[in-house]
């Protein structure tokens, strides 16, 4: 399989060059060449597959050759670990859960798998150079990198978070780890953070000294596995007979995406819904075909405070530039905080179910939709665990949270990180 840069002003790359890449070197987003819909008979047979089984069908033309197919399936018998369990809130509609991984988020699923192919990648390397991932995190994506790279050979992550602006539980999974991750913490925002990040990957003179990747969800790693649990919970809800839609509380709108990827494998979607925090973009859009990106603004819902999602492009691309074909497949709506609270007293006062922020923007999504399309099964996408956002859950909900396991054995650990301030800083910690 080759991947082209979406600038389309770069050579087409095999699956193992877009993945230590990144982004291509004319700054756009890598996208599969070809995408073949799966077989009739994968369809039929897939309520008897297991979940590595599955994943390895879907994954394997995005991989061609890069990776033999054994070692693939070890990759994925590693990355997929846990469970994806979906739970009935209404009639017609589910929460599927994404945060029962080591970092208790949806981003440990593409985090696990990019961070094994890295690791394959540099194993098979003759001369193994030292990569260094660098990424910039309002919280979640730090966490599950930070996890999934843990003592990964010749891989170094550096992670870039905005100090003071994630939650406790979030700083910890961040900080505590040591070895081959170190976390910074920037005196700004995170899109100084991510300012810092680009800035970083276009300097030559920094380049000429490290081998720097991003593991954002532009890298193709991180992206493309996002498409299994779409397949998981089809296989779940086949023979309720429903068409079947999917609401994603959307940041940077690449999970939303891999699932788009996933319809276009022939997975029978029938519409996906898109639930924003106040970063509006995307809603304002389809209402008013002008595409505007915006400066982040910050809610309750953080992980979803992007004012310029980067996959969109990828979005645009699938439904080939068109913005009539594009609302066909999606509708998105954008929700305050104060709604977002309100959602999450629904839930659990009507429903006894904890949701957290994200994933309650989900719900009121798939719920608005399915009230104008009752005809359809809704799955919306719980994409972390309560209790990664208790300081922003009212207070008589997140006493009620049950803190896991992996969380329990963090709290105690110390912290450690460093501030800094500028890019001249973050370049000279980088040199050293
Ligand atoms: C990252 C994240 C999102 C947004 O996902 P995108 O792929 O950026 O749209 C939603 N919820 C949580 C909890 C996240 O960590």
């Amino acid at each position: 399989m080759e991947y082209f840069s979406l600038h389309k002003n770069a050579p087409n790359v095999s699956f193992k060059e877009a993945v230590i890449r990144g982004l291509a070197p004319d700054k756009g987003l890598y996208f599969p060449s070809e995408i073949k819909p799966l077989s009739k008979h994968f369809f039929e047979d897939i309520g008897e597959m297991t979940e590595v089984e599955i994943a390895l069908e879907v994954i394997k033309p995005f991989v061609g050759d890069d990776i033999p197919e054994a070692d693939l399936k070890n990759i994925l018998v590693d990355t997929l670990n846990f469970k994806f369990p979906l739970t009935e809130i209404d009639q017609n509609l589910y929460a599927l859960e994404l945060y029962h991984g080591p970092t208790l988020a949806f981003k440990d699923v593409g985090a696990r798998f990019m961070a094994r192919c890295l690791g394959y990648f540099n194993q098979q390397n003759q001369n193994p150079q030292d990569v260094t991932v660098l990424v910039a995190t309002s919280g979640d994506t730090g966490g599950a990198v930070a996890s999934g790279f843990f003592k990964v050979p010749g891989v170094e992550v550096v992670i870039l978070f905005p100090k003071g602006k994630v939650s406790d539980i979030q700083e910890k999974q961040l900080t505590t780890f040591g070895e081959n991750i170190t976390a910074i913490e920037v005196e700004g925002t995170f899109d100084d953070c991510q300012e810092m990040v680009k800035t970083a990957f276009l300097d030559e003179e920094l380049l000429v000294h490290k081998k720097l990747t991003s593991a954002n969800s532009i890298n193709v790693a991180r992206w493309l596995p996002q498409m299994f649990y779409y397949f998981f919970a089809y296989k779940q809800l086949k023979s309720k007979g429903f068409p079947l839609v999917f609401s994603v509380p959307s940041g940077n709108f690449g999970n939303i995406c891999a699932g788009m990827m996933a319809q276009k494998l022939g997975l029978p979607i029938h519409h996906f819904i898109s639930g924003t925090n106040a970063n509006e973009v995307v809603p304002r859009y389809l209402d008013s075909g002008i595409y505007d990106p915006k400066p982040s603004i910050a809610t309750i819902s953080n992980a979803m405070d992007v004012g310029s999602p980067s996959n969109f492009i990828r979005i645009q691309e699938i439904y080939n530039n068109d913005i009539s074909t594009l609302r066909k497949n999606l509708s998105a709506y954008g929700y305050s905080d104060a709604e977002t609270e309100k959602a999450l007293i629904y839930l659990y006062a009507e429903k006894g179910y904890i949701a957290d922020p994200h994933g309650a923007i989900g719900y009121l999504a798939a719920r608005k939709y399915l009230d104008e399309n009752p005809e359809n099964l809704a799955v919306f996408l719980e994409t972390a665990h309560p209790v990664k956002f208790k300081d922003v859950i009212p207070a008589d909900i997140s006493e009620k949270i049950i803190i896991p396991q992996s969380i329990q054995a963090i709290l105690h650990k110390k912290k450690e990180a460093e501030t800094i301030s500028t890019y001249s800083q973050l370049k000279s910690k980088l040199l050293n």
